[in-house]
């Protein structure tokens, strides 16, 4: 197996010390940061950017206007571990505390005005089953009171630059739902890294890149950095298509109530389900079927009681 990376490596001996690497450039333009593993496990954003790193540092890739942020492991700890947290779910409750309690609360106090420093935020993310990369955006332009947001077309666009043809919208408000589904008041336990950009005046956009360990993975993770750099004009790379097809909208999410609930199959995320098709199994028999012609997201065969078992999105149109 080759060696680590120097940089992720200091990130494995030092898990107590964080670093970001920023250029600044004298002409102005729009600021980026990118973000890998803030799941620990996830681990193809930190190699992508490694790589970004090196070449950034010798040459092969040139800063031309704005400010560029690069965080190749967001939560060492979980990355030094091989797991997806530290303490706790780092991509949970990112809100600064004057008194921090674990390992990420410690992490986000240096990591929030990293992010609020900057306009545009690419998380870079993988997941437990096989499937399609997607990315991910938040609301809809609003004046709500949860997640206000004026900067949709922005966000929307830099998800369509990322060389990936699934984009999902709309996480926070069908997360709220699961909360209130168990008896618990939406709070900022569903701020992530990405709500806690948007509160701050910026635009975020997560990309799942593959399933965790993929190699292909870290060729997503690096299209779509490029993807970013080309739309922000940040550098002069070569990006991948721009997908402008449409966004899939998550409209529901169903809990697993009892470890006997069982998925039917071994669904895949953006797997298409018609109105009445079984998607799951209770323990108590009763069958979960689709209420609607949709596409199943985010299937996890082996979640905990209480946590999410699948999400439903309607597709876009
Ligand atoms: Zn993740």
């Amino acid at each position: 197996m080759a060696a680590l990376h120097d940089w992720l490596q200091r990130a494995i001996d030092q898990p107590d010390v964080l670093h970001w690497h920023t250029w600044s450039a004298l002409t102005p333009g729009p600021s980026l940061v990118v973000m890998g593993a803030v799941h620990g496990n996830e681990t193809c954003g930190a190699h992508a950017l490694a790589h970004a790193l090196d070449d950034l540092a010798q040459g092969r890739l040139q800063l031309q206007r704005g400010r560029l942020t690069l965080v190749p492991v967001a939560n060492p700890l979980a990355f030094k571990q091989n797991t997806r947290e530290g303490e706790r779910n780092l991509n949970r409750s990112f809100v600064p505390r004057p008194d921090p309690q674990d390992y990420e609360d410690r992490v986000i106090r240096q990591l929030a005005p990293l992010l609020a420093a900057h306009d545009a935020l690419l998380d870079l993310h993988s997941f437990h089953t096989p499937g399609q990369p997607f990315a991910m955006v938040g609301p809809r332009n609003n004046s709500g009171a949860r997640e206000p947001f004026v900067r949709a077309a922005e966000e929307m666009a830099l998800a369509r630059s990322l060389g990936v043809d699934l984009i999902v919208e709309g996480w926070l408000e069908v997360y709220d739902r699961a909360a209130r589904a168990r008896g618990e008041t939406p709070d900022e336990v569903g701020i992530g890294t990405n709500e806690y950009m948007r509160s701050q005046g910026g635009y975020a956009v997560t990309i799942e890149c593959g399933e965790h360990g993929d190699p292909q993975a870290v060729a997503v993770a690096e299209q779509a950095f490029h993807g970013a750099l080309a739309l922000l004009g940040l550098a002069d790379v070569s990006a991948p298509p721009r997908f402008a097809g449409p966004a899939a909208r998550l409209r529901d999410v169903v809990l697993r109530e009892s470890p006997g609930d069982t998925l039917v199959r071994h669904w895949r995320s953006f797997d298409a389900v018609q109105a009445g098709q079984p998607i799951a199994q209770r323990d108590s028999g009763e069958v979960l079927r689709a209420p609607y012609d949709g596409l199943v997201l985010f299937p996890y065969p082996e979640s905990e009681v209480g946590q999410e078992l699948y999400y439903l999105a309607e597709p876009g149109g």
